[in-house]
This record gives structure tokens, C-alpha cells and sequence, in this order.
């Protein structure tokens, strides 16, 4: 079994993803391989896609920040619950765990598209990181931040 994909233990995270040292779409355009009945792609479609990752990672930091803070807000709860009864203390937990699940997801979706953004500033966006053939164009402009080529995609899908 492939344990290779999602979230690669060497996602590097902190680094503000792409406000700086921002690539021109038409070296990045130039750069980047596409399937072979594909055409190469464009400037437009590079600022497109680059703008709905940008997009991305705003929202998944948003999402992210407001599930900490709740959780937050239920941990300091839960610290002077000392009247709840059971019933209470179950549906804080079943809260709590929500949260800590909304957050996982934000993380792990932002890491994703942080990821996609740096693979792309560096001219390596849309390679399968199974098995190293090009995404392609209208799979990474359906899902940008995808990096998995749909046959991979499909066999991870099943296990
Ligand atoms: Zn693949």
C-alpha cells in the first residue's frame, strides 16, 4: 500500500504562502507540464488558478481561526462546568470534538493549498505526487489545489 499522498509529513506550513517572491505567470505558464492532448497554459489561466488558491488559503485561515477560538471558548467553558450533569457534559464533548474536527479539516485544506501555491511558484504545480504524470489542466482548474492525478486520485478513493 501507498501511504505517500495527502498530507506529506514534509508540508512545510508557517511560511506566508506566496505574498512574496511571487512568480510572473509567464514563467510559471512556461514551466509547467500538462497532459499530452492538452495545450500549455496560459498567463490568464496561471493568475486564475493562482487567485483561487490565494482565495483558498484566506478562507481555510478564516475557517481555521474561528474553530480555534471556539474551541477555545469551549475548553475555558468546560473549566468551570463543575454543576454540569452528564447530559451537559456529553454535548460538550460531542461540541468539542466537532470543532476539533472543523479545525483538522481547515488545517489540513489550507496546507493543502498553501502547498499548491508554493508547487506553482516554483514552476512544479500539477504533477501527481503518486506517480509523477502531469494532473492536468481541467482537473487543477476544477480543483486547484488537487495532487493526485485522477487515476491515483480514484485508487486512494478506495482504500
Ligand atoms: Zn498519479
Amino acid at each position: 500500500m501507498t501511504t505517500s499522498s495527502t498530507a506529506g509529513p514534509r508540508a512545510t506550513t508557517k511560511k506566508a504562502a506566496g505574498t512574496t517572491n511571487r512568480t510572473s505567470a509567464r514563467k510559471i505558464a512556461e514551466q509547467l507540464r500538462v497532459k499530452d492532448d492538452e495545450s500549455p497554459w496560459s498567463e490568464d489561466e496561471i493568475s486564475e488558478v493562482r487567485g483561487v488558491l490565494l482565495e483558498e488559503i484566506e478562507q481555510h485561515r478564516v475557517e481555521l481561526k474561528l474553530a480555534e477560538d471556539e474551541l477555545d471558548d469551549l475548553l475555558r467553558a468546560s473549566g468551570d462546568g463543575s454543576g454540569d450533569d452528564q447530559a451537559d457534559a456529553g454535548a460538550k464533548t460531542a461540541e468539542r470534538e466537532h470543532e476539533i474536527s472543523v479545525a483538522a479539516n481547515a488545517r489540513a485544506s489550507l496546507r493543502q493549498a498553501e502547498h499548491a501555491l508554493e508547487q506553482l511558484e516554483a514552476g512544479t504545480y500539477g504533477i501527481c505526487e503518486n506517480c509523477g504524470n502531469p494532473i492536468g489542466k481541467l482537473r487543477l482548474q476544477a480543483r486547484p489545489r488537487a495532487t493526485l492525478c485522477m487515476t491515483c486520485q480514484e485508487k486512494q478513493d478506495r482504500h
